[in-house]
């Protein structure tokens, strides 16, 4: 837990990202959750925090800040910050791609491939899904999502948006 104090010491709050709506949001980083305007319940996770401040006055800035870069706001942000959302975001597949990748049979690939969208990302989006699906060479991914939510091994807790059941195979 040591790491946990010495984070927290350090900066008591943080601007995270809705996985669903993309939008930012301040928060304390002793909260394990936080409540999107969308209704969405973002876990607090290092990963995902994009910026971070020792008092709360500093917050309203940066998500302000956070919510230009992801609305691709001024020219200077989306400059200094497209080429790292870039590769943030097609490490995500790639990553996945990898361990997938390692599956036996086409069934365990599209499970580990599942599993592994949901560690990432928390929910997956189809878009999301039809991107590893490439990498792996597996046709038809709209049919392969929907064999894994008819077997249960994925359900969508939101229209358009899929995670696995369980995370421990
Ligand atoms: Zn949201």
């Amino acid at each position: 837990m040591l790491g946990g104090a010495r984070v927290s010491c350090l900066s008591m709050y943080g601007v995270v990202v809705c996985p669903r709506c993309k939008r930012a949001k301040g928060v304390n980083l002793k909260q394990k959750t936080t409540k999107c305007q969308c209704g969405f319940e973002i876990h607090v996770i290092p990963a995902r925090i994009r910026a971070r401040a020792e008092t709360a006055r500093e917050l309203a800035p940066l998500v302000g800040k956070v919510s230009a870069e992801l609305g691709g706001g001024t020219e200077e942000y989306r400059r200094a910050q497209t080429p790292v959302r870039r590769r943030r975001s097609r490490d995500v597949h790639v990553r996945v791609i990898a361990v997938a990748g390692k599956g036996r049979d086409r069934a365990s690939r599209l499970r580990s491939a599942a599993v592994e969208l949901t560690r990432e990302l928390e929910v997956f989006s189809r878009s999301d899904w039809e991107r590893v699906l490439a990498g792996l060479g597996i046709p038809h991914p709209a049919e392969a999502l929907a064999t894994l939510v008819e077997e249960n091994t994925v359900f969508e807790p939101k229209a358009g948006f899929y995670r696995a059941v369980v995370l421990n195979p």
